[in-house]
């Protein structure tokens, strides 16, 4: 079979009935662009802040839809070093095989196989693919663990707490160790205060 181009107005979810009806070996192409407000939705755990912009492309065989994704968006992360909130660009590869529940000659419930079978990976009765789930997971899993605003973040002054990016600072950062100056700072809040009857600051 052809394969077909189609740009949907930015849906995760594709009814694949012609797909499914089709000989094995069919395709389908989908150029991708999922707005903010879709993709928002997906998890409270991320703040998505650009459309996802990519291509899908969906082959029927053996039983199952081959889904291949690939693309890019966007999401809004606090900086590990500097504190400040950035863009990090997420770039996203997917490639799992999604399965029919139904039978779509018979409407007959299809045997699934795995009880365990992960659910997101299921075509649902109407013949819908969503994409949705797997997008998510797909998204967390691209987040880093140590964000960085950029590779080359000078991050605070453990001295003073200026943010070094955007301003620089006259202290002596060589040689200090950062927990040092934790301490630094917290003996200096400690001398601004009275003594109290130990006299330790007398
Ligand atoms: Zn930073
Ligand atoms: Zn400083």
């Amino acid at each position: 079979m052809v394969s077909t181009k189609h740009t949907l107005p930015g849906s995760l979810q594709f009814n694949v009935a012609g797909l499914l009806t089709g000989p094995k070996g069919g395709t389908r192409s989908y150029e991708l662009y999922i707005p903010v407000s879709e993709l928002d939705q997906l998890d409270d755990a991320f703040d998505v802040v650009a459309p996802f912009r990519g291509n899908a492309r969906f082959l029927w065989t053996n039983e199952r839809i081959l889904v291949l994704v690939s693309g890019d968006t966007a999401v809004a992360m606090q900086c590990s070093r500097c504190l400040e909130t950035f863009e990090q660009p997420v770039h996203i590869e997917i490639e799992e095989a999604f399965i029919p529940t139904v039978d779509l000659a018979t409407g007959q419930p299809l045997q699934t196989g795995d009880e365990d079978e992960d659910e997101a990976l299921l075509i649902d009765e109407h013949h819908i693919l969503n994409l949705s789930e797997i997008l998510r997971q797909s998204i967390l899993l691209a987040l880093p663990m140590t964000p960085l605003c950029r590779p080359d973040c000078k991050g605070f002054c453990p001295v003073c707490g200026a943010n070094l990016n955007n301003e620089t600072c006259t202290c002596d950062v060589e040689d200090v160790d950062p927990r040092w100056a934790a301490l630094s700072l917290f003996l200096e809040k400690d001398r601004d205060e009275p003594a109290d009857n130990n006299g330790r600051h007398s």
